[in-house]
């Protein structure tokens, strides 16, 4: 299932979804804090999700995800989660959530697919992770000590 939502509404869907997993009674104002946005800006991208039915939703009343909005919050959630595993995985310094955040939008499902089956060989194996590890721990040693003359 592959959906067009831009990066905003999908952002604020995933959100949404956190949130159902905690409570049942989702309020505006807790996305506008989670996502640091106005709450007009809020209002406005519930009234789009509304229109695309993934959620239900009345100004001043109740936010309830609907059975579409529900399965496509959990897969933007663990997409998100994948792309955080994958960049610890393979030792990236980089700031992790800043850098899945920047990913998750841009990559084709395919890659995603991709992805979570290196993520899933690699804690199927330990062996053949420790052994990567290993590899990438003396390239880094090499890189540091790069600047030496022999
Ligand atoms: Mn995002």
């Amino acid at each position: 299932m592959i959906e067009m939502l831009t990066p905003s509404l999908e952002d604020y869907l995933e959100e949404i979804y956190r949130l159902s997993l905690s409570t049942e009674n989702i309020r505006v104002t807790d996305i506008s804090n989670k996502l640091n946005v106005s709450l007009p800006s809020v209002s406005k991208a519930l009234m789009r999700l509304k229109d695309k039915e993934y959620i239900k939703y009345e100004p001043y009343g109740n936010i309830r995800l609907t059975l579409k909005g529900n399965n496509f919050g959990k897969y933007l959630v663990e997409r998100n989660r994948v792309l955080q595993e994958f960049l610890s995985l393979i030792c990236s310094k980089c700031d992790i959530t800043v850098e899945a955040e920047a990913m998750e939008h841009y990559l084709s499902k395919a890659t995603i697919d991709a992805i979570q089956g290196l993520v899933k060989f690699f804690k199927d194996n330990p062996n053949l992770y420790q052994q990567y590890r290993t590899y990438i721990d003396s390239r880094s040693t090499e890189i540091e000590n790069g600047g030496f003359i022999e």
